[in-house]
């Protein structure tokens, strides 16, 4: 049987893979800590539940229309009018399963053979490969850890070429943990008007920032990007909802337009159900997420403390997300260990602790860790690896 070219190239989400694995591991009998992929460890909150139960309930289990219904997508418009004060409606948005399929629709719709696509490293790991399967190239911009990961316009023009056609920005950053600063998003967005590019931003994590830092959305200069530009959300992180699988984009009319297109062929529509929940969770207010966003500054503290005690660690305090990425290559030459992939095995083996290893997110010698998890899980975690790299 053969298999088409253009999936031979991608290969499984490494995120998704630790978390198979510590299943695995679980189901037979072994006690480990995931530190692993980024799922809240909150239950999606009460009155968003209701929501799902009453769709059922009142029987809106038929299609919608294949963008979402219009509540939500107008609901999603409002809150960026609100925030970012844009003057969006519903027509602008798309309601999607979850954002990798948001993003996804994006990049099917704007690249394709012959583009390449410009994607500031560390990345999260389903960028390059939704760029690869357009068919175009993903081009990796380096962000320094020095310079706390922060995104240099500088560096992005350094990889400008005459087939590059678009720039992908996660902010805040998975797996740094970095927060775009205010001139930062705003330089991007006088460069990608100067040079034509088109700008992707995902803002998964928009909700969950600390020590005061703020989330600037690409929203805020919207109007002046020429319609060159689309932001990816999800409802999964800010509220608690991976299972229920919503995301959205946001951009120009026109494309919006495309994508719903595209999506009637693709998914038809996203859950109803689900929509439903979403719906309720936009108007739940901040209270349905700032209680969740404390707790997670509290681990983080807790977190960044333990990491220093640890020999050869050193992390980079991350504003956002809620991911630790520290460097720990000193660790892995003092074990002999020369990837961080091995390095995440040995910590699986020896520490019973899961971790993701930085050279998923494209930079070697670190590893990723989650604090999406309970406080007493954070506590063990730490001890547990602290004596295995004794
Ligand atoms: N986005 C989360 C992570 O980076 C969940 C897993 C995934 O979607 O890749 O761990």
């Amino acid at each position: 049987m053969r298999i088409a070219a253009r999936l031979l190239g991608v290969s499984a989400s490494p995120t998704m893979a630790v978390m198979q694995e510590v299943q695995e591991l679980r189901a037979q009998g072994v006690d480990i800590i995931d530190l692993g992929p980024g799922q809240p460890d909150f239950d999606t909150p009460e009155l968003i539940c209701r929501a799902g139960i009453a769709a059922i309930e009142e029987g809106f289990t038929r299609y919608t229309p294949a963008a979402g219904t219009k509540e939500l997508r107008q609901a999603v418009a409002e809150k960026y009018n609100r925030d970012c004060g844009t003057s969006f409606d519903f027509s602008n948005v798309v309601i999607t399963s979850g954002a990798k399929h948001a993003l996804y629709n994006v990049c099917m719709a704007v690249f394709q053979a012959g583009d390449e696509v410009l994607n500031p490293s560390p990345y999260w790991v389903t960028f390059p490969e939704v760029v690869k399967l357009t068919r175009a190239v993903p081009v990796t911009v380096p962000t320094m850890q020095d310079e706390s990961f922060i995104l240099s316009p500088e560096r992005v023009r350094e990889k400008l070429t005459e087939k590059t056609r678009g720039l992908i920005v996660n902010t805040p950053n998975n797996p740094t943990g970095a927060v775009l600063p205010r001139e930062v998003v705003f330089e991007l967005a006088e460069l990608g008007r100067e040079r034509n590019l088109f700008l992707l931003f995902d803002e998964t994590y928009e909700r969950f920032t600390y020590g005061g830092k703020i989330h600037v959305s690409l929203a805020e200069v919207a109007e002046e990007l020429d319609d060159a530009f689309a932001i990816v959300g999800s409802f999964s992180k800010t509220y608690a909802m991976t299972g229920w699988r919503v995301g959205y984009c946001v951009g120009p009319r026109f494309l919006m337009q495309k994508i719903t297109e595209f999506q009637s062929h693709e998914t038809g529509n996203p859950c109803s159900i689900s929509q439903q929940a979403a719906l309720a969770a936009l108007e739940g207010g901040v209270e349905s997420f700032e209680s969740m966003r404390r707790e997670y500054e509290k681990r983080r503290e807790y977190l960044l403390q333990g990491l220093e005690t640890i020999p050869g660690y050193r992390c980079v305090e991350p504003d956002g997300t809620f991911y630790a990425f520290p460097e720990v290559s000193a660790s892995m030459e003092r074990m002999g260990i020369s990837g961080s992939v091995d390095y995440a095995n040995f910590l699986i083996q020896e520490a019973r602790v899961a971790t993701v290893p930085g050279s998923a997110f494209g930079l070697e010698g670190h590893i990723r860790l989650s604090y999406a998890t309970s406080m007493k899980n954070i506590e063990e975690a730490l001890e547990r690896i602290r004596t295995a790299v004794a």
